[in-house]
């Protein structure tokens, strides 16, 4: 997705070279015409899916999600981190651990939200080495529903989670893939193609 690109080069920060921050328009502050335009995007890819729920995970997830959701007609769920006074019975669980920041979370969505009769797309700001979606999957299937695929905003296409989820027999659409972060620099896959063609 240009646009996603292009916004990327202009305001991403490479922390280094494993890590982009983007929190003048994703995680942080939220650019919601950006935002619209990512929804309308997802909404697209899986037009023909028959999906009924998006489910993603808090808080970076929810933006897009809930574009998607809004593009597609259909509720957003997100997955909370941390337990919550009136979440108690009747849990969807996983545990997820997270490279970038070291921390683990005990995930949980509540049974009422996710039923066999889903059909479900998952969404997530970013794909790194695959653990939050593989864990938004087994959510799903605990509640017998179908994983119809993932939608990623950001993929780190140099790092495991695409293959993985690829090798797992799941649907994956990322509206930027980036190949390296090194030196600094933003390189997408589409560009290093462009490159090689040159
Ligand atoms: P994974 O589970 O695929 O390793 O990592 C995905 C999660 O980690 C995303 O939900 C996102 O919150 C966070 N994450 C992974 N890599 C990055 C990154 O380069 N930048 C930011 N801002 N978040 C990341």
């Amino acid at each position: 997705m240009k646009l996603l690109e292009e916004r990327i080069n202009t305001d991403g920060n490479v922390l280094n070279e494993n890590v982009l921050k983007v929190d003048s328009f994703l995680n942080h502050q939220i650019d919601p015409q950006l935002m619209n335009e990512i929804g309308k995007e997802f909404s697209r890819l899986f037009q023909k899916d028959s999906i009924t729920k998006i489910v993603t995970i808090e808080s970076s997830g929810i933006a897009p999600a809930v574009m998607t959701g809004l593009h597609m007609n259909v509720p957003v769920v997100f997955a909370r981190k941390r337990k919550s006074a009136t979440l108690i019975d009747d849990l969807l669980t996983a545990k997820v651990h997270s490279f970038t920041k070291n921390e683990t979370h005990d995930l949980s969505i509540s049974k009422q939200y996710i039923t066999e009769n889903d059909r479900v797309l998952i969404i997530d700001d970013f794909l790194a080495n695959g653990q939050a979606s593989l864990a938004l999957v087994k959510m799903a299937e605990q509640a017998n529903a179908v994983v119809t695929g993932i939608g990623i905003v950001i993929e780190k296409s140099f790092q495991p989670g695409a293959d993985l989820l690829k090798q797992e027999g799941y649907r994956v659409e990322s509206l930027a893939r980036i190949s390296s972060l090194s030196n600094g620099e933003v390189k997408f896959l589409n560009q290093e193609a462009e490159e090689l063609i040159k």
